[in-house]
């Protein structure tokens, strides 16, 4: 895939009506009062939307939010799975509370100026309002998943979209790994740019997998090896270390014969996993695999604990973190690093008394000078929780695409953009 794109900077954007689609899927308070639990979405999206305005675009934004169901049939369907019925007040009730109206005073708040809100994403509304908007202010249109054009990349509905403006900018890299009509369509009726955000995760993450400052060590880690099989292959054709950590490695230990005890395992992975083994031995990539764990009597935070050497995992206890010996070795694999890639904790971070492996890698991290990039939702989360955030050279703002990213998949939200 090329990950060279034109970016904001190269078209020209003066007085045109720009269609921006950001990342607004924030997360909102369970109680449907549409409070925004986590704006770090809407700040990321800041400078892009800035640099529009003061080039005096008139920019119509749009996001996704949530899954809602776009059509009362695929509403009931779901209702009817959960054993609940469906009304259409009830759907109405469910759409409402996925409304974008909360993002857009919001961001009227980051941005110090007012955010035209739609009623919806292409009808008479949004269609009016982004008729009338002026260089310099910005719309914000209803949630994209109201159309059930959307997730099905609806040539109709990109076309639609389309229509309200001259130039698309696609800021949105936690959805381009979908090939949705706000996503990738549009691109084929508008000149398609990337915005920052999209820009940084290219230049970086592009540039480590393209052409990496070596040694490239990749951390792999998390819950299952069978998440992680297209980064494990992909990455074991262009690291130099590939360090094994999180619930995965008791697949790898089991395969090799150990003993996991009741250690989250994949049986059915095993003889894969002694392929990854195999493959990086005759590619000549270095493999580690932990050397000891903590482990557990139950799956809980104040679960009584000890460490055991791998393999050596006894019945009724379950490894939840990496051990002493293997922080030790995973610590000093990094060291001398040029570029190191990690996705997926150590342990279950989640838990104070097993996030120790987690938080000592990213230590680990934070001292080197290697460029440290961090991909993976519940990486990024992890990293942040434990205060190492601004210590690392890139967290990437995509969960699911950043995954897809470092599996070598070319993502349809990048691919539809400009060459640069
Ligand atoms: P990411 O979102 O960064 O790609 P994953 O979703 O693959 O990461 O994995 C994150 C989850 O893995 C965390 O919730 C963590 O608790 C869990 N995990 C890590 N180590 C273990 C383990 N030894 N046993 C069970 N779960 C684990
Ligand atoms: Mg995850």
């Amino acid at each position: 895939m090329n990950y060279n794109k034109k970016t904001v900077r190269d078209v020209d954007v003066q007085g045109k009506k720009v269609l921006l689609r950001c990342d607004f899927n924030v997360p909102l308070a369970k109680d449907g009062s549409g409070v925004i639990t986590d704006d770090k979405r809407i700040r990321a999206a800041l400078p892009t939307i800035q640099y529009l305005l003061d080039q005096n675009a008139a920019v119509i934004a749009c996001s996704h939010l949530g899954k809602p169901a776009a059509t009362f049939e695929s509403y009931a369907k779901k209702q009817a799975e959960k054993g609940k019925e469906a009304t259409e007040e009830s759907w109405k009730k469910s759409l409402k509370a996925l409304s974008l109206a909360p993002v857009a005073k919001r961001l009227s708040e980051l941005l110090g100026r007012p955010v035209i809100m739609a009623q919806d994403v292409v009808g008479p509304d949004a269609q009016a309002k982004a008729a009338a908007l002026k260089p310099g202010e910005i719309l914000l249109l209803e949630n994209t998943r109201f159309e059930k054009g959307e997730t099905k990349n609806d040539p109709e509905l990109a076309k639609a979209m389309a229509s309200m403006a001259e130039v698309y900018v696609s800021d949105a890299f936690g959805a381009v790994h979908r090939a949705h009509a706000s996503t990738a369509g549009v691109a084929d009726y508008l000149p398609a740019v990337s915005g920052f955000l999209i820009q940084k995760e290219l230049e970086i993450i592009g540039g480590a997998l393209a052409n990496p400052k070596r040694p490239l060590v990749a951390i792999l880690g998390g819950s299952k090896v069978s998440s992680k099989i297209g980064v494990i292959n992909n990455l074991l054709e262009i690291a130099d270390t590939i360090i094994i950590g999180g619930g995965m490695a008791y697949t790898f230990s089991a395969a090799q014969g150990g003993k996991v005890g009741e250690s989250l395992l994949e049986a059915d992975w095993e003889s894969y996993a002694n392929e990854m083994v195999e493959k990086a031995a005759a590619k000549g990539v270095k493999l580690l695999l932990p050397v000891d764990a903590v482990c557990a009597d139950a799956f809980a935070p104040d679960a009584k604990s000890q460490v055991v050497k791998a393999g050596e995992i006894p019945d009724g206890w379950q490894g939840l973190d990496i051990g002493p010996e293997t922080v030790k070795l995973y610590c000093d694999a990094v060291q001398g690093a040029g570029t190191v890639i990690w996705n997926g904790p150590m342990g279950v971070f989640e838990f104070p008394a097993f996030a120790k492996g987690t938080e000592a890698v990213a230590e680990a991290l934070s001292k080197t000078s290697a460029i440290t990039i961090i991909g993976g939702g519940d990486s990024a989360a992890a990293v942040q929780q434990l205060g190492y955030a601004d210590k690392m050279t890139h967290i990437s703002t995509g969960g699911g695409a950043s995954l897809e990213f470092m599996e070598g998949k070319e993502l349809p939200g990048v691919a539809c953009l400009l060459d640069a």
